[in-house]
């Protein structure tokens, strides 16, 4: 059976001083994860060490939400692979739609992002999603099917295992809509089909799916309840400790 991923996406929110603060509400509620549970929060740069250390006997793990593609160089402002993994982290969010909508990243950019991550032993979350005039075309499987062979063209089968992809229906993303449990399950189905394709079967088994979008405790349990539904990348309700840590304790439940 795969293991639930709860991953907090914290994007531009929380200075370091509100940062320590919902670190500490999280890790007083729920500093023991049950073994089936996997818990990730990712807060902005600049709070990446002092989560890493923070919860360094807990068993939440930290990841950031972007890196450069480039190894080390004169990229002014920009962070590497190297970096975060040597700060402590386990992952790194790729391609998530706010990215790619505000800083045009495109499939062929977060294409070598993951082959850096990987490369550093940071596991990606890969973000794919559709828009509402996509949707409503009934183009999402089209859309998310080119950006899932474009992000992980020469990813190889032993690469492709440190893989986490997020199906992100980008109409449901900050909005408060949530996909429904089936539609969810439609596109993870999908993904999973797609995978198996790519590569083997034993990897798409392997590989987890989480959705993200207005996940909150209200809907997580009949998301989480879908079989090919992993886990969730959170954004709004991550920012809560009480909310964040009640949609661990479903998956929990669901385990
Ligand atoms: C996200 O940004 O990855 C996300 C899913 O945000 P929200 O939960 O706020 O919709």
């Amino acid at each position: 059976m795969r293991k639930f991923l709860i991953a907090g996406n914290w994007k531009m929110n929380c200075t370091p001083s509100e940062a320590a603060l919902l670190l500490e509400g999280i890790k007083e509620k729920k500093g023991e994860v049950s073994e089936e549970v996997d818990v990730l929060v990712c807060p902005p740069f600049v709070s990446l060490s002092m989560a890493v250390n923070y919860l360094h006997e807990t068993d939440i793990q930290v990841g950031a939400q972007n890196m450069h593609f480039e190894s080390s160089g004169a990229y002014t402002g920009e962070i590497s692979a190297s970096m975060i993994a040597e700060s402590g982290c386990n992952y790194v969010i790729l391609g998530h739609s706010e990215r790619r909508e505000y800083f045009n990243e495109d499939d062929e950019l977060i294409n070598k992002k993951i082959g850096q991550a990987i490369s550093n032993d940071l596991a990606p979350i890969l973000c794919v999603g559709e828009s509402l005039e996509q949707r409503k075309a009934g183009e999402q499987k089209m859309v998310v099917g080119k950006q899932i062979r474009a992000a992980l063209e020469g990813i190889n089968t032993d690469q492709v295992l440190n893989v986490v992809i997020a199906y992100e229906p980008i109409w449901a993303i900050g909005t408060g809509e949530t996909a429904t449990p089936e539609q969810a399950q439609q596109m993870h189905k999908f993904i999973r089909d797609l995978v198996s394709e790519i590569y083997d079967s034993d990897v798409a088994t392997s590989l987890r799916i989480l959705y993200g979008g207005s996940m909150k405790p209200a809907n997580a349990d009949e998301l989480l309840s879908q079989p090919d539904v992993d886990g969730g990348l959170i954004g709004g309700a991550s920012l809560d400790a009480d909310s964040f840590t009640e949609i661990i304790t479903i998956a929990e439940k669901l385990s």
